[in-house]
């Protein structure tokens, strides 16, 4: 077999479709968020970044990039080996320590990645728990649904954010087999967030583990950061928060808190924890100063959540399609593969503004998005320029608006 033909048969079906990934090669300017140098093959250029999960620009504070230069002037580069054989360090331990604190838990439990901590919990639960049956909200993110396959435990896949449709699968099961409900707070995609507390309601009455991912909602919600559960008062009726330290946490990392009986648990028996070099120390420092910021300053909050009322009211006054919902995510909603990543192109090489097209399979065929994130920095200015190239575009293509547009 001829491999490389067969990688660009596979390669030439996606370009087809028009959702081959074309990636930006960018580099962040510490100081200067959401600016950032493109590199093309025609040179650099200057652009302004509209579409970072980092959400709140904690990147580049300085007192996560000074935590993180301190780290590696007192421990060196790596962590040198797996958490169980000499790469626990102590900035691991105050870490999870601290998560477990802003989720009001017993324990926490450090892995590299939010998509590694879903896989290998919700794969260890699931495969571990005699008979467990598993109910999965049906936009979960495919790091759970990655884990949960894995276990090859039962799975239920309820409507999402319904928890009556859980209630009603809930219901046909043997009461006897224990169940884990999945779900999320922020879906990242439409920006719409879960009836925490009815779902909780429901996993009670039939005595269900509960899972909440809120990766896209730590640092970002509730007094202290703790997320919509936090901010809701429900952190104790969740068995499982998950959330992300490479989100609005600004590094990189993932973590789950629950009981200590938990988090010992998955940490003697999730092989995606246990087989693994440890975060570096450097990236625990840098986090458990994001985190630990982020419990006492509300600023970056209000900012945050004042960018994305003001975004929003000036998309919705030149009738510019978009998904209306609660959270921090602007889903400006184009609904073609091509005219998606056309748009993105034309931002970005006319207008010096980077939005990513978000197309199938992040989100359904006919849904193709441009998802806006704004950030506490960007500026009026930044604003005024996405607003009016955007409207320039729009008129420029014939693309509907709609009639709310003053
Ligand atoms: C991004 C994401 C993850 C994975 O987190 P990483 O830290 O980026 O690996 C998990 N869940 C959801 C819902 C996400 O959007």
């Amino acid at each position: 077999m001829d491999f490389d033909v067969f990688f660009n048969q596979q390669l030439d079906a996606l370009k087809q479709e028009g959702r081959y990934r074309v990636f930006a090669d960018l580099e962040r300017k510490a100081g200067a968020f959401p600016a950032a140098v493109q590199h093309t093959e025609a040179g650099i250029k200057d652009v302004t970044v509209w579409c970072s999960n980092d959400y709140l620009g904690m990147g580049q504070h300085p007192c996560v990039t000074g935590a993180m230069k301190e780290a590696i002037d007192r421990c060196g580069a790596g962590a040198g080996g797996t958490r169980n054989i000499s790469g626990t360090n102590h900035y691991h331990v105050l870490l999870e320590q601290e998560l477990a604190d802003l989720h009001g838990k017993e324990a926490a439990l450090l892995f590299t990645s939010g998509y590694v901590s879903n896989w290998a919990a919700l794969g260890t639960l699931a495969a571990r728990l005699p008979r467990a049956i598993v109910l999965s909200d049906a936009s979960n993110h495919a790091s759970m649904i990655e884990g949960i396959r894995h276990s090859r435990a039962e799975t239920h896949i309820f409507k999402h954010n319904d928890p009556e449709d859980l209630a009603q699968r809930l219901l046909t099961l043997d009461p006897e087999r224990p169940k884990i409900v999945a779900f999320e707070s922020v879906y990242s995609m439409d920006g719409d967030i879960a009836p925490i507390a009815e779902i909780c309601d429901v996993a009670e009455r039939h005595g269900a583990f509960t899972y909440l991912d809120e990766v896209h909602a730590v640092g970002l919600y509730g007094p202290r950061g703790g997320g919509v559960a936090e901010r809701e008062g429900l952190m104790h009726r969740l068995s499982v928060i998950e959330g992300t330290l490479g989100k609005a946490f600004g590094v990189m990392g993932g973590y789950i808190a629950g009981s200590s009986a938990l988090c010992d648990f998955i940490r003697s028996y999730a092989s995606g924890f246990i087989f693994t070099t440890a975060l570096p120390p450097a990236i625990a420092a840098g986090t458990l100063a994001s985190v630990r910021h982020l419990k006492v300053s509300s600023a970056e909050r209000s900012r945050h959540q004042n960018r994305v009322a003001k975004v929003r009211a000036r998309l919705k006054a030149i009738g510019i399609p978009m998904i209306d919902n609660p959270s921090h995510i602007i889903p400006v909603m184009v609904g073609n593969a091509k005219k998606c990543k056309q748009i993105s192109d034309w931002l970005l090489e006319n207008h010096g503004i980077y939005v990513q097209p978000i197309n199938y399979p992040t989100v359904p065929k006919g849904t193709e998005r441009l998802r806006i994130t704004p950030s506490p920095l960007h500026s009026d200015g930044d604003i005024d320029r996405l607003i009016s190239a955007l409207s320039e575009i729009w008129s420029q293509c014939a693309l509907a608006r709609v009639s709310s547009a003053a």
